[in-house]
């Protein structure tokens, strides 16, 4: 099939590459042209494990090519996803307008029948909106459908989780289009569950508000622990053996952050209330989770006394390992309050510093985790990179000021920590 991606960020560029995989001719378009200068050379704007390999080899045998002309890549395409950015607007709204921007653009270049399918991530009834807005702007008699295909891949996992997902999500409102994408997903021979076209976009918005909740309902449990004298890993485990409940998602730490949930969770709510709901579970899901920070900044007062001139070592900046995003990361929240309250900050993450030099001014960035350590008061961790794990403990402790470690991933094993004569402060743990 002839594609196009519209958006070529963490969703479009892995969702053209993994089509193209699949054999299909793929045109990945962006506005950004210093974006696609690097990718029509094969150099990746985003670190996603895997994703190189397949980007180059497609590039190589002609299925994948890159452009910022939408309107050229329209007329030679048939089916067209939308996977530009939503991002909240200030009252937590999702911003439609790039949305909007580009089906303009795509309703002015309909040269023959059309599927144009929404991946981003949108509220329920923006179909309708890209319908009307096709309508008003093509030529008359203009053939095309409007298709939802919500996206679920995880980043850091992105093309395994596109080639090998739970289920696709197609919502329809044509025969035509449902053959169309149904033949577009064949090969991955997964479940395809085929909706209407608000049905579909509900179910993105629901199941990552669900998931949003589950983490922030085992943060509640972990507050109840620490006040209980019980271990939240011990309360996480006894649950998620429970199929109904599952163990995935059930990680104590320092909230839920990155591009994806806190954005999606707000747009839910403010989509709801518009509707005339008042999803007052959801507020109580966001309230946890700013929460959870402001109880994580007293565990590192609890560790130091006074921050004020203290320096405070930091391991993690991204939201979550295997990625380099820093979008709405926890540590963007943590590392401003720490410096509100005076702490000087050394940091390091594996793979997110170039983005984090841009968002996080006024820090020291540190070349490894060993140099972090190195005569900081507390080190403290907000990543669970798995090169944090396997670091050299004693070492750690002859480096830092101070044996003390804040973790707010819970990567280490508490009674190992005393063990070795360490101050450690996790999350939910009574040690
Ligand atoms: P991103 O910021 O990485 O990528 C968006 C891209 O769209 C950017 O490169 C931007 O330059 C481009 N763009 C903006 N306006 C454009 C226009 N008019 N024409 C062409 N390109 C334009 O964002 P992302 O993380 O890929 O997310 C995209 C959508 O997918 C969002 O709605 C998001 O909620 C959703 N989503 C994201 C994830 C994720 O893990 N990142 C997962 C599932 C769904």
């Amino acid at each position: 099939m002839k594609i196009s991606v519209v958006g070529s960020g963490y969703v479009g560029l892995v969702s053209g590459a993994c089509f193209a995989s699949l054999g299909n001719q793929v045109t990945c378009v962006d506005i950004d042209e210093k974006k696609i200068a690097l990718l029509k050379k094969g150099v990746l704007p985003i670190y996603e494990p895997g994703l190189e390999e397949i980007v180059k080899d497609n590039i190589k045998n002609g299925n994948l090519s890159f452009t910022t002309d939408l309107a050229s890549a329209v007329k030679k395409t048939d089916v067209i996803f939308i996977a530009v950015g939503t991002p909240p607007r200030p009252n937590g709204e999702a911003d439609l307008s790039y949305v909007e921007d580009v089906a303009q653009t795509i309703a002015k270049q309909i040269n023959g029948y059309k599927v144009v399918v929404e991946k981003s991530t949108v509220p329920v009834q923006t179909g309708e909106w890209i319908e009307k807005t096709l309508r008003r702007y093509a030529k008359k008699g203009a053939q095309f459908d409007v298709a939802s295909n919500p996206e679920f891949l995880r980043e850091g996992s992105a093309v395994q989780d596109f080639m090998n997902p739970d289920r696709v999500v197609l919502g329809v409102s044509s025969k035509k289009a449902k053959e169309v994408l149904n033949d577009l997903y064949k090969p991955l021979k997964c479940p395809m569950v085929f909706t209407d076209i608000k049905s579909a976009e509900i179910i993105k918005h629901a199941s990552n508000s669900f998931l949003a909740m589950k983490i922030s309902f085992i943060n509640a449990i972990s507050r109840i622990c620490e006040l209980a004298g019980a271990d939240v890993e011990q309360v996480a485990n006894g649950m998620g053996l429970d199929r109904r409940i599952g163990k995935n998602f059930l990680n104590a730490g320092i909230g839920f952050g990155g591009f994806c949930f806190p954005k999606d969770l707000s747009a839910f709510i403010r989509i709801s209330e518009k509707l005339g709901y008042d999803f007052q579970l959801l507020k109580a899901v966001e309230n946890i989770n700013e929460e959870q920070k402001r109880m994580f900044i007293r565990k590192i007062e609890e560790a130091l006394w006074n921050i004020n001139g203290k320096t405070i070592g930091i391991l993690g900046l991204a939201f979550k390992p295997n990625t380099d995003d820093m979008r709405f990361a926890p540590s963007l929240d943590i590392i401003a309050a720490l410096q509100e309250m005076g702490a000087k900050i050394k940091a390091y993450d594996p793979h997110s510093m170039e983005k984090a030099k841009e968002m996080i001014k006024g820090i020291t960035y540190c070349e490894d985790s060993y140099s972090v350590c190195k005569k900081s008061d507390c080190l403290v961790i907000l990543t669970e990179w798995n090169e944090f794990k396997d670091l050299d403990l004693e070492k750690v402790k002859k480096l830092l000021n101070q044996p003390a470690i804040v973790d707010g991933r819970n990567i280490y094993d508490p009674v190992k920590m005393k063990e070795l004569n360490f101050r450690y402060f996790s999350i939910g743990r009574p040690y």
